[in-house]
């Protein structure tokens, strides 16, 4: 079927690169790493391989990453051992409000456990400021997580300098980061942020889904997230999923270096287009090049969503974990209600084609004029 897709920051096709290594490892070098012969030492040597083609792309050891199986998992092994590492030092713990639900969700757990919890509001702009962090620190406070990019809108936060400011004022509170759609995207590495922890996922960069990648800063010792064989160095236990980190490790391989240049020229020319559609407001254009947030008031973004998509143009109303909830993303930045009701995000992958951003401002236009707004 054909269709436009716009929802490359909820997920991405896998690359073709990556498809044949999983296949490779399937139906190849498909022994148990684990395994004491020849076919699990080939699966062994190819697991190092792939894991040390991740750690050169983030620029840190073998030892410091630890496979998991997507960034929900990453994000809620972060913070639940970070907390429980820091426990005897203290209960408080900083986020911001605008998170993903993977590390709010958790943190809303510890809540209930007596827990407390700082969420730092954006400006309406969307980003966290490190005075902000700095004020929110306290003797009692053993973890701030920051997420790099927001999911929704696209923005950047300033996590290395807020590393910096939490280091000075303790050094050891744990700093945790969601990179999980800055990766590849924007450049950096875990040692140039200077985090204890960061969480990665690899669907969103062309690989299945069903894997992510956890960086533990070296040192750093977290309570195990599964008990079991010991693998990922006892962190993670239980037999790796050797073809999707092939997979993962291929399309990290495959991901050119002018992708993102490719994916804000998109960008620019989609906003460009969408502009021109009356009424159509830009939230915000986003600092990341593959995410863009625009709103169109009067109708509501459910309605949009399931316009565009019966006209096979894919976007989305907000974050795809939402399910229909109003985003507490955008509720953060204090827009109006008549704003919030229209917001669609849309986001690009390097495959994004001119012919599918022409389809999508078409089907707006058809839309708006086929449907009276809501005042
Ligand atoms: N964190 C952020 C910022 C995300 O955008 C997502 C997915 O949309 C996740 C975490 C969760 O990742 P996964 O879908 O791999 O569980």
């Amino acid at each position: 079927m054909e269709f436009a897709y716009f929802d490359a920051a909820a997920t991405t096709p896998v690359c073709p690169e990556a498809a044949q290594a999983a296949l490779e490892v399937m139906t190849g070098t498909f022994g148990n790493p684990s395994a004491r012969y020849a076919l699990g030492s080939a699966a062994a040597q190819r697991l190092q391989a792939d894991r040390s083609c991740i750690a050169s792309v983030l620029g840190c050891g073998l030892e410091e990453l630890v496979f998991t199986s997507c960034g929900t998992e990453g994000d809620n092994w972060a913070v639940r051992a970070a907390a429980a590492l820091g426990a005897r030092r203290g209960r408080h713990i900083i986020t911001t409000a605008i998170e993903h639900a993977a590390v709010l969700e958790p943190l809303r757990a510890l809540e209930q456990e007596g827990w407390c919890v700082t969420r730092l509001k954006p400006d309406r702009t969307g980003h966290i400021s490190v005075e902000a962090v700095q004020a929110a620190l306290r003797p009692e406070t053993v973890l701030v997580s920051m997420m790099l990019v927001n999911n929704e809108l696209g923005t950047i936060q300033p996590v290395a300098k807020a590393v910096q400011a939490v280091k000075a004022y303790d050094r050891q509170i744990l700093f945790h980061t969601d990179a999980v759609q800055g990766f590849l995207k924007i450049p950096f590495t875990p040692a140039e942020l200077g985090v204890d922890l960061l969480t990665l996922s690899g669907h969103k960069i062309g690989a299945p889904k069903g894997i992510g990648v956890q960086y533990i800063r070296s040192g750093l010792s977290l309570p195990p997230f599964i008990l079991g064989g010991g693998q990922e160095g006892g962190s993670r236990s239980g037999t790796e999923p050797t073809a999707q980190i092939a997979a993962l490790a291929a399309a990290c391989r495959a991901w050119k270096a002018d992708y993102p240049a490719r994916l804000a020229a998109c960008k620019e020319t989609a906003l460009h287009a969408l502009t021109q559609i009356h009424g159509l407001e830009v939230i915000t254009s986003g600092d990341v090049p593959h995410i863009c947030t625009v709103s169109l008031p009067g109708y509501p973004s459910e309605m949009l969503v399931r316009a565009l998509g019966d006209r096979g143009v894919y976007v989305s109303a907000g974050s795809a974990c939402h399910r229909g909830k109003p985003s507490h993303v955008f509720a953060a930045l204090g827009l109006p209600k008549r704003n919030l009701m229209g917001a669609l995000r849309i986001s690009f992958s390097p495959q994004t084609t001119q012919n599918e951003i022409a389809r999508l401002c078409t089907a707006l236009r058809e839309i708006m004029q086929e449907r009276v707004p809501m005042k």
